[in-house]
């Protein structure tokens, strides 16, 4: 197998140069195993976030789709599409037990999405999916005729938060890094998109929520969210999906922050951090939902896909720039 393996802790921005593609031998697979081929590869914020669970010299942590090569596991026959937590490597042999601890359903073998690609399990029809089915609408609750704003909104979780909330009859408003998100965004039915690189963007924001903001679903935390959270209105709900502004800082010498308190007591605010795997129980219940809305055409996506596994790491460092639109996926060959 090739894989990537982590050869210097990543300090701010991580460099192609803390991680190295290293070749192994994989043993025989035994009774109760299956090895797989990885054909695409999951690129996501998370990886910078935890990395700090990882040692130097350990494989990068990740989701893939892969196929089934050899088996001698009965849930897992050969030629089998699976979703496993295998990390950035193109052979894995797995017992088909979860070994990333994060509980999320995984391994399993790809669901039936019809003749759709078979990335979209690992984005829209996965995690990403799911993370922004369940979370906007458990914790946000958005209603019709609400405001909703979505930070990071031109990425995965993003733009597809932002067409939930329509599909629900909210006004949304988008927070993006480039004016090629915020032309997308406008084109799949987000009411506003403001990029933030924009030095008018707080003005631009206060213009677009004239009656302020009931729901906002936060991908990025930092200044963006505190000036958000400073237009919010009473009972405003704020679902905390990932802090991607902070993912790069040294924990040590994090920036000064805005104070967003006196927001938070007056307005009685609702704010609520969650991870996806509290859905774990309801998993197939989001997939069928987006399922649907993209048969139907109610929902829109896009992949940004590298071609290639030896371009894991520029894929990765691509994300954290936020040159990617829609889900980020490394396609192996
Ligand atoms: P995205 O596709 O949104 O990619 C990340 C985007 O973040 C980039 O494209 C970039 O877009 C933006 N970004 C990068 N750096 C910064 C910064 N310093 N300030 C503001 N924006 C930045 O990734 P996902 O949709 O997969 O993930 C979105 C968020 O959700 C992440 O924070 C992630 O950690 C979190 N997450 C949480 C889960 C959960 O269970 N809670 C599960 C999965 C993801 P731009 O051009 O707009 O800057």
């Amino acid at each position: 197998t090739k894989k990537f393996i982590l050869e210097k802790t990543f300090e701010n921005m991580p460099k192609e140069s803390d991680l190295k593609l290293v070749e192994e031998e994989l043993p025989e697979i035994r009774e109760g195993q299956f090895l797989t081929e990885a054909v695409y590869l999951s690129v996501d914020p998370y990886m910078r976030a935890y990395v700090h669970k990882l040692r130097e010299g350990d494989t990068m942590i990740g989701y893939q789709v892969a196929k089934i090569i050899q088996s001698k596991h009965k849930e897992f026959p050969i030629n089998k599409y699976v979703i496993g937590d295998f990390g950035w490597q193109t052979h894995s042999i797995s017992n088909g037990i979860n070994t990333s601890g994060d509980m999320l359903p995984y391994p399993s073998l790809i669901p039936d999405i019809g003749s759709l690609p078979l990335s979209l399990t690992l984005g829209i029809l996965g995690t990403t999916g799911n993370t922004a089915y369940f979370g906007l609408l458990e914790i946000c609750k958005p209603t019709a005729g609400e405001t909703v704003v979505v930070s990071a909104a031109g990425g995965a979780i993003g733009s597809h938060v932002g067409q939930i909330a329509k599909l629900k009859g909210c006004r949304v408003i988008g927070i993006t890094g480039s004016d090629q998100k915020c032309i997308w965004l406008k084109s799949i039915g987000f009411d506003e998109v403001i990029n933030y690189n924009n030095h008018s963007w707080r003005n631009c924001l206060m213009e677009a929520v004239p009656r302020g903001v009931d729901c906002y679903f936060d991908n990025v935390g930092g200044e963006i969210s505190s000036i958000v959270i400073q237009h919010m209105t009473r009972y405003g709900r704020v679902a905390v999906c990932g802090s991607i502004s902070s993912y790069n800082c040294d924990i040590r010498h994090l920036p000064k922050a805005t104070i967003i308190q006196p927001w938070i007591v007056f307005h009685q605010l609702e704010i609520r951090g969650f991870v996806n795997a509290n859905w774990n129980s309801r998993w197939n219940e989001g997939i069928k939902q987006n399922l649907y809305w993209i048969k139907e055409g109610k929902i829109h996506y896009k992949e940004t896909i590298t071609e290639g596994f030896e371009n894991m790491p520029k894929a990765f460092i691509d994300l954290l720039n936020g040159k990617n639109l829609g889900k980020a996926i490394v396609k192996v060959k």
